[in-house]
């Protein structure tokens, strides 16, 4: 049936309204994020963060742990599973800039091998520690066809923020952004849904992180 100008603009009207009352996964996205939560995977958070992230129709990347993908891989497959993006961040969270290069070369070439064998795939994603770089980790990064990743804002959640401040840090992102979270914060989880209403008021939609560019960018 072919729709008159009327009926179309009568269907634009009622979706604005289901807008209005909160159902805000059915409005366009103006513009995508990235959400990023590091230092899992991890028994005690990985669950209850990827059920708040379903739970809100969230998606992020999870940049984890060589070590702990070693330990726990049902939690690397789970994160795959709920549908987000895994990504490597060292072995075992050293200071990247005071290592050799072999001893860099260890840390991410163990954790891509951890994550993939874990079931999470091969990471194109690469987040060091401390958001310290130099020379030598770029050089080694791009060996393994990595894309470092960096933030735009920082949520300061390791630092001890306030949910409250947790969620005005991630009403600060713009189109193409990337905020630094964690997983193991309580109150990171705790922001979860208020990050989603966030998010949704701006038109904003959780996306993924290009490896071409390093930007936040529609899932695909
Ligand atoms: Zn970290």
């Amino acid at each position: 049936m072919r729709m008159t100008r009327m009926a179309i603009a009568a269907v634009v009207a009622a979706s604005a309204v289901v807008t209005g009352t909160g159902f805000a996964q059915a409005a366009p996205c103006s513009g995508y994020v990235g959400l990023t939560f590091d230092d899992g995977p991890s028994n005690d958070h990985t669950p209850a963060l990827l059920n708040a992230l379903k739970q809100n129709g969230l998606r992020a990347t999870v940049f984890n742990e060589g070590q702990y993908a070693a330990a726990y891989p049902a939690q690397v497959r789970a994160e795959a599973a709920a549908g987000m993006w895994i990504g490597n961040h060292s072995y075992t969270h050293p200071h990247l800039v005071q290592e050799s290069q072999a001893q860099v070369d260890s840390e991410i070439s163990r954790t891509q091998q951890a994550i993939a064998a874990a079931g999470g795939g091969t990471p194109r994603l690469f987040r060091p520690p401390y958001g310290e770089t130099n020379a030598t980790v770029q050089s080694v990064e791009a060996k393994y066809g990595l894309t470092q990743v960096i933030w735009d804002v920082d949520s300061q959640d390791w630092n001890g923020a306030s949910t409250d401040a947790i969620v005005q840090a991630n009403a600060r992102l713009t189109n193409g952004q990337v905020i630094l979270m964690h997983e193991w914060p309580a109150n990171t989880l705790a922001a979860i849904p208020r990050i989603a209403q966030t998010l949704a008021g701006k038109g904003l939609c959780a996306g993924m992180i290009s490896p071409q560019t390093g930007r936040a960018v529609a899932p695909g």
